[in-house]
């Protein structure tokens, strides 16, 4: 018997990397697990895919209304889907700031109105949603992106706030940089891709990438039935590049 057993998750953009590794670990644990995606072609079978567009209210309100349909409640609610964005204000125009905000702030917003009528009648209700070290850290070129994650930490104190009275836990985890699709494809945007990702491996205390699976288990924590009284916190999945002031491995 797991904690999980008999509860229903959503985790949006679970095709890929985080999501696909945190959709896999639920169902793993007992959940029956929805995905939705642009794209849920290819799951593995003991995963339920459903088409949706997180930047789209109608397409968010019909998956989530197939999802209850299917199973008959949801009870947690992983809001993973989010893009990555290179540039400084001057690199990023009006329409990349639009849609890095669209998917990866107001998407998670559209998400949680939809799915919180189902959650309220869960009696193990939980919402994650992804954030990053981008939220409380400078890092370069990623002004639209950390920008999204800052709203995303104070969306989840804000969601955590309104709805603790009904029963509802939301917080937050911030993974450093993982490796996943995401990122071989933001690294494929700089002149030299290779150096760009030993860049990222020692920005990390731990000298390395963080995986999925780490990430996911982290996300499992939060979502499950057991931690009760966790609400509005970041839990930070990083290799220590908040909080470590580590000297470079050379010296
Ligand atoms: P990924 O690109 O591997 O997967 C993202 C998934 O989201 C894909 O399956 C994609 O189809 C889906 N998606 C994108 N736009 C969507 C939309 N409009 N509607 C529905 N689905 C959509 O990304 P990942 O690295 O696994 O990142 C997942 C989350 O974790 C994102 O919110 C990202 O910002 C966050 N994050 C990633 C890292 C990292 O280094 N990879 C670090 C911190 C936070």
């Amino acid at each position: 018997m797991s904690e999980f057993d008999g509860t229903v998750a959503i985790v949006t953009g679970g095709a890929s990397g985080i999501g696909l590794a945190t959709a896999k670990q639920l169902a793993a644990a007992g959940a029956t697990v929805a995905v939705l995606d642009l794209n849920p072609d290819g799951l593995p079978a003991e995963l339920h895919g459903f088409v949706a567009d997180v930047s789209d209210r109608a397409s968010v309100i019909a998956a989530v209304a197939a999802v209850g349909e299917a199973f008959g409640r949801i009870d947690i609610l992983i809001n993973n889907a989010g893009i990555s964005a290179v540039g400084t204000v001057e690199e990023n125009d009006d329409d990349e700031w639009a849609r890095v905000l669209d998917i990866n702030v107001i998407g998670m917003a559209r998400m949680s109105a939809a799915v919180l009528p189902w959650l309220r009648k869960s009696p193990a209700a939980a919402i994650v949603n992804l954030c990053s070290v981008a939220a409380l850290n400078g890092l370069p070129r990623r002004a639209a992106y950390g920008a999204s994650k800052g709203a995303v930490l104070a969306l989840t104190l804000g969601m955590a706030t309104d709805h603790v009275r009904e029963g509802i836990r939301v917080n937050c985890v911030s993974p450093g940089t993982v490796s996943t699709p995401f990122v071989d494809r933001m690294v494929a945007k700089f002149d030299d891709p290779v150096k760009e990702r030993a860049a990222l491996d020692a920005r990390q205390a731990t000298g390395r990438m963080v995986t999925p699976e780490e990430v996911a288990g982290a996300i499992l924590y939060l979502a499950s039935p057991l931690s009760k009284s966790t609400t509005g916190t970041a839990l930070e999945v990083d290799g220590g590049l908040h909080n470590l002031r580590v000297r470079p491995l050379s010296s």
